[in-house]
């Protein structure tokens, strides 16, 4: 009983679980065991040694597989992998490619992918970088590819400036030139949005952040619908030895059963804030996906939307839990504001039941050049919301506070 076919508020709790055989324990227990006994040399049960083979870290691994859609026959984990983060999930999805290689990403990338790319693997494994703003369409991705283009990388709505990247048209242009096409779907989460439905080859995640959803596990996931891709990818997770552990495992699981209930929630609140600080005289812009004003709107209603309803009807659209704002002021203001609300925690990170705010030039964003910070519009007066699933009237009340004393 894999539960592919069930809804995703179903799937969430039980896809890729079964009760333990043999105590009947409805989780799966976390299973600690680095080795596994032989019956004779090279005769045991699918499970050798614990980085290679985990049932806890399979657990998970099966789970997300088919909260994305995926389902690898002849996989143990159906298409998923856990990394021990999201940075290891990125690195190890890199090692696909080879000394020379290119890459073409989204220009507006999680500054540690920044960083990654540019600082290290630029150099360490001699890839070549073009950082491209692809929401002016196909044609420029087009034109940027060349025979040495192996993969393009895409993050959809964008941190922090929550741009939206046309998925239909990446993942054709990706197949039409046989180039492995990757999306960080750590902001959507398979709630709102599933990259294999549109054609992607790859899905990675920050299992940090929404699938993980309170922030006491660090964990990174991969996603393929495609078997050629999965072997390589267990391939090179074994080798690198970037696992998740079994206990950040069953964390993630854990978190990951109430997904459904707590996406609903974030979407809800971070609505209603959207529209009042949308209204709010100390508020120049805001940036929402669910925002009629944001620039791509219909795009944000063609990429991100319930998948499943319970009628089985539709696609109800929904912005997410990540909200952009730039104060009317500059770096005080900002710094006055931020140490001044009290519920929303000043913390980086996201995704979490809590809410927590964020000065992406100085915190999360520090690692990407300046002049690439200023051409993206992370400015001194511009702060990162991520909506928890408090009272919403407490949260807009706490802000209000906030903007009082600014
Ligand atoms: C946090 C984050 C990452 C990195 O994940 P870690 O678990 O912190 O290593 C990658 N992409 C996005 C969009 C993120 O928010």
């Amino acid at each position: 009983m894999e539960h592919t076919n069930a809804r995703i508020e179903t799937r969430v709790i039980h896809a890729g679980q079964q009760p333990d055989p043999i105590t009947g324990a409805v989780m799966p227990p976390v299973s600690l065991s680095s080795t596994y006994i032989q019956k004779s040399p090279g005769q045991h049960a699918g499970y050798e040694y614990s980085r290679s083979h985990n049932p806890t870290r399979y657990a998970l691994e099966r789970s997300v597989a088919a909260l994305e859609g995926a389902h690898v026959a002849d996989d143990p984990s159906h298409g998923g992998l856990a990394f021990s983060s999201g940075m290891a999930a990125t690195g190890t999805v890199l090692e696909l490619l080879s000394a020379g290689d290119h890459l073409i990403a989204m220009d507006d990338l999680y500054g540690g992918t920044n960083r990654l790319f540019s600082q290290v693997r630029q150099r360490s494994q001699g890839l070549m970088i073009t950082y491209l703003d692809m929401t002016s369409g196909p044609d420029a991705l087009e034109q940027a590819i060349t025979d040495r283009t192996k993969m393009i990388w895409v993050e959809t709505p964008t941190n922090p400036t929550l741009k939206l990247v046309d998925l239909t048209a990446v993942a054709q242009v990706a197949a039409r030139h046989g180039i492995i096409s990757v999306c960080d779907n750590t902001f959507a989460t398979p709630m709102l949005q599933r990259p294999l439905a549109f054609g992607f080859d790859i899905v990675a995640h920050s299992a940090t952040k929404y699938l993980g959803g309170h922030s006491d596990v660090v964990g990174g996931l991969t996603i393929t619908n495609r078997p050629d891709l999965q072997q390589r990818l267990r391939f090179l997770q074994n080798s690198v030895g970037s696992i998740l552990s079994p206990f950040d495992s069953y964390l993630v699981l854990r978190g990951i059963k109430t997904l459904a209930l707590r996406m609903q929630r974030h979407c809800e609140n971070a609505q209603q804030i959207a529209e009042w600080l949308e209204q709010h005289p100390r508020v120049t812009r805001v940036t929402y996906p669910g925002l009629p004003s944001h620039p791509q709107r219909d795009l944000a209603r063609r990429n991100m939307f319930w998948v499943d309803e319970a009628d089985g009807t539709g696609r109800r659209p929904a912005g997410g839990g990540m909200i952009t704002i730039w104060l009317d002021g500059g770096l005080d203001e900002s710094r006055r504001f931020l140490e001044a609300v009290k519920l929303i925690s000043l913390a980086e990170s996201l995704g979490g039941v809590e809410s927590l705010i964020e000065h992406p030039a100085i915190m999360t964003h520090a690692s990407v050049p300046p002049d690439q910070r200023r051409t993206l519009g992370i400015d001194d007066n511009m702060c990162r919301l991520s909506v928890g699933i408090e009272s919403v009237d407490d949260l807009l009340a706490d802000l209000e506070a906030a903007f009082k004393s600014i």
